[in-house]
This record gives C-alpha cells, sequence and structure tokens, in this order.
C-alpha cells in the first residue's frame, strides 16, 4: 500500500515503524476472514484491512483522531488472528499498538469512558488494589443490573460479572529449590493471575521442580504491561516494561536464570515483544531483548525441558482453548496440546478454534457486547465437545469461558501437573463444580 508521510514524519522512529508495516499490506483482503469483529460486525471498518486504512489517514494527516475512527480501533481485540492469516507479513501487533497511543495523546474521550479506563490503569495491574476491588465488588453486585441498563456504565457491569465470588488467601510466590537441580528458572509473579487463580502459580512451581528446575521469583517483578499498553498508554506500559527488565536482568546476572516462565499468554506475548517496545532506548534496548529472548510460555519450557512421566493413565477428555496471546500473538499454541496428549489425556479442539473469546485484556470489560458474543460463541463451541475440563494458558480466557460454562476451566500447567505427580485440580471434584 503507497504511504504519503512526509520526510519530517518518518525521522520519527515510531512514524517510521508504522510506515514500514502500512506499505507491507497489499490490500488483499484475507484477514477479514479470520477477524472476530468482521466476523460479527461484516463492516469492513471493523476488518484489519479497514482499520488499517483508518491508521493510515490518522497518521499520515496527523489529523485530531474522530470518534468514528476511535470506534473501530477500540472495537479492535489484539488478537493478532490476522497476523496469522496475513500473507505479507503486515506486523498489525505494532501497528494498533502505535495508533493507540496516538488515540491516547490526541483524543479526550467522554466523562465515562476516561473514569472508566482510569479505573482499570489504576487498579488492575497492582495485586493488592486489585484484591480490596475483588473484595469490595459484593457490596457494589446489587448495583449490577442498573449499571447495565446504561450504555456508558456498562463496562462496570461487566467487572461485576467477571468478579469472582470467591477469593483466595494466597499472595507472593516463593522461591522453591530442589537438590541436583539441572537448572534454574525466574517464574512471572504478574498481576492479575496469582490473584484469580493462585493454584496455576502452585501446581507450575511444581512441575517445575519435578522436572529438576529450580523456581525463582524476581523481587520487584510485577504487572507486564499489557493492561496499559493496549489501552494505549504508553508511558505506563514502559515503565511497566523497564521495571520487570530491570529484576531479571539482576535475576539473570546473580542465578543464571535460563528462562522466564510465564503462565498467562497475555503476558508473554507483550514481554517477548520487550525488545521492540524499549528498542530506542539506549539504557534499555539490550537488557530489553535479552529478557525477551529467554521469555518463555510455560509450554515452551516444558517442550524444550522434557514432559515428566506421566504417572496416571489419566484419558480424560480435554477440550483445549489455545488462547490468541500463545496461537497467534507468539505461534506456539500447538505445543500445550501436545504436551496434554503426551501426558495421556484425550485432547479436542473447538470449532472456529482461531476465533477469540472476547477476553483480550480489558476488552470484555470496555466492550462488553462484542466480547459477551464472542464468549458465547466460544462456550457453545467447547461445550460441544463433551470434554470432562477445558484446558487453556491465559488467565483471561479462563475468566471469560469460566463465567459461560458448566465446565471446569483449567489450567494446562494444572492437568499436566496432576498427570506427572501433583494432586488433581479441586475443580474436577464434583463437589466443587457449581455451575
Ligand atoms: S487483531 Fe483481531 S480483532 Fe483486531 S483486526 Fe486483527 S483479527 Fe481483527
Ligand atoms: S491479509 Fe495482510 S496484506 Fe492482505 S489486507 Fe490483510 S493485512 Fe493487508
Amino acid at each position: 500500500m503507497q504511504t504519503e508521510f512526509t520526510p519530517a514524519q518518518l525521522a520519527d522512529p515510531a512514524t517510521a515503524g508504522a510506515a514500514r508495516i502500512i506499505r507491507n499490506c497489499v490490500h488483499c483482503g484475507f484477514c477479514t476472514a479470520t477477524c472476530p469483529t468482521y466476523t460479527l460486525l461484516g463492516d469492513e471498518l471493523d476488518s484489519p484491512r479497514g482499520r488499517i486504512y483508518l491508521m493510515k489517514q490518522m497518521l499520515e494527516t496527523e489529523a485530531t483522531p474522530t470518534p468514528e475512527v476511535v470506534k473501530h480501533i477500540d472495537r479492535c481485540l489484539s488478537c493478532l488472528s490476522c497476523m496469522t492469516t496475513c500473507p505479507s507479513g503486515v506486523h498489525y501487533m505494532h501497528l494498533v499498538d502505535h495508533a493507540r497511543a496516538y488515540i491516547e495523546q490526541r483524543y479526550r474521550r467522554p466523562l465515562a469512558q476516561r473514569f472508566i479506563r482510569g479505573l482499570l490503569a489504576a487498579v488492575l495491574p497492582y495485586p493488592g488494589r486489585f484484591r480490596l476491588a475483588l473484595a469490595l465488588a459484593p457490596l457494589a453486585r446489587p448495583l449490577g443490573p442498573l449499571f447495565a441498563r446504561v450504555a456508558a456504565l456498562r463496562p462496570l457491569a461487566a467487572m461485576l460479572t467477571l468478579a469472582p465470588r470467591a477469593l483466595s488467601t494466597r499472595a507472593r510466590g516463593e522461591d522453591s529449590r530442589v537438590a541436583g537441580a539441572r537448572g534454574r528458572v525466574a517464574l512471572m509473579q504478574g498481576c492479575a493471575e496469582p490473584v484469580l487463580r493462585p493454584e496455576i502459580r502452585a501446581a507450575t512451581v511444581r512441575l517445575l521442580n519435578r522436572m529438576g528446575l529450580d523456581v525463582l521469583f524476581a523481587p520487584g517483578e510485577g504487572c507486564c504491561g499489557a493492561l496499559v499498553h493496549h489501552m494505549g498508554r504508553e508511558a505506563a506500559a514502559l515503565a511497566a516494561a523497564r521495571r520487570n527488565v530491570d529484576a531479571w536482568t539482576r535475576a539473570i546476572e546473580a542465578e543464571g536464570i535460563i528462562a522466564i516462565v510465564i503462565t498467562a499468554s497475555g503476558c508473554g506475548t507483550t514481554i517477548k515483544d520487550y525488545g521492540h517496545m524499549l528498542a530506542h532506548d539506549p539504557a534499555y534496548a539490550e537488557k530489553a531483548a535479552r529478557v525477551a529472548a529467554l521469555a518463555k510460555d510455560v509450554s515452551e519450557v516444558i517442550a524444550d525441558q522434557g514432559l515428566p512421566l506421566a504417572t496416571i493413565a489419566a484419558g480424560m477428555r480435554i477440550a483445549y482453548h489455545a488462547a490468541c496471546s500463545l496461537q497467534h500473538g507468539q505461534k506456539a499454541g500447538g505445543k500445550a496440546a501436545d504436551l496434554l496428549r503426551a501426558a495421556g489425556f484425550d485432547v479436542h479442539t473447538p470449532a472456529e478454534a482461531h476465533l477469540c473469546c472476547g477476553s483480550a485484556g480489558t476488552y470484555n470489560i470496555l466492550q462488553p457486547e462484542i466480547a459477551g458474543e464472542l464468549g458465547d460463541r466460544k462456550a457453545a463451541r467447547l461445550a460441544a465437545l463433551d470434554a470432562g475440563a477445558v484446558a487453556t494458558g491465559n488467565i483471561g480466557c479462563a475468566t471469560q469461558i469460566g463465567a459461560r460454562l458448566a465446565t471446569p476451566v483449567l489450567h494446562v500447567a494444572e492437568l499436566l501437573d496432576w498427570a506427572t505427580g501433583g494432586p488433581k485440580p479441586a475443580a474436577l471434584d464434583p463437589q466443587n463444580q457449581t455451575r
């Protein structure tokens, strides 16, 4: 696609990067077929190709974004299905990330949107605040139906619907070393996952220890920055990235870790992109690239290091949901399913496996109608498999799907831990199946 950026505009590395991406697009439209929002809404402006046009025009003219342009960019899930489909290698992720930062700097959103986005950015990345918000959610829950009736307040209703009814008590993870370890990894602590489902981290530690790996938690590490990054809050996202790069660089230098293990694939996609995000920061570019190169989804580490021998003949029927961030963002969606099969599970994938479940970071809060339709569609496809459990590798998907499905939704690591000698996940006990 021809672009009309001026030399002055191209002197800015971020704009030059966006221009390169746009030029790679040949306007073929293959990506529209696999885009969830185009599939649902049928509007070219809600397709990758349509959005690329909107972004090109907005960036070339340096126009103040219009509400119409913002609407279509906001509706993008950043699921990256278009990147899997595109035959021309268009790096849509970097383009839409840049466009979102541009919009955030130049567009004044309506008051309700500013409030809700500010609230999400101030609460979700901080486990203590998030835990407190979840503890207070039951008090606000009676207001949910009222919020749902007012369009501008529907995100608040969505938050209350997604908030779990029971809260766990465990907080931070502790280093866990094994005698005669053959290696040492840093397990990412992150933000939301240990608050919502600390069982995932516990299972992962047991599994990695069983594989002969010491598991460390790097002091100072926290939210990867994806939540604010997807809202266009570039400065906050880069601050989170720098803090994590510092924390893991200390761990690399002091402990010789061989991998940074990530159990939430949404975070993994962002951490693997730290090298790009900090490429123009001379103080961080090299360190960020090193951290990004060591970042691995837990399924990649297990596949690389070797799954321990299965100790149960599980044979259980599992519906595997590959998170978009894993299958499209990291191109590693198949590893988890292979590991589950190797551990003895009878693994099936649903129809429309490429389509997003609607979780997409804060999307299911900020765009509750589209997210709800996608969530229901995904839950129906998974339910059709009639499995004993759904397995996935991302806490966002687990929350989105779990809110709609009677079948227990587990992390892949929980099932692999069980199959190789760990405890049976509590969610599989009939008395814990509440839906
Ligand atoms: S990231 Fe997903 S929702 Fe956004 S344009 Fe690409 S396929 Fe469509
Ligand atoms: S598939 Fe790729 S090249 Fe074709 S329109 Fe979509 S983004 Fe452009």
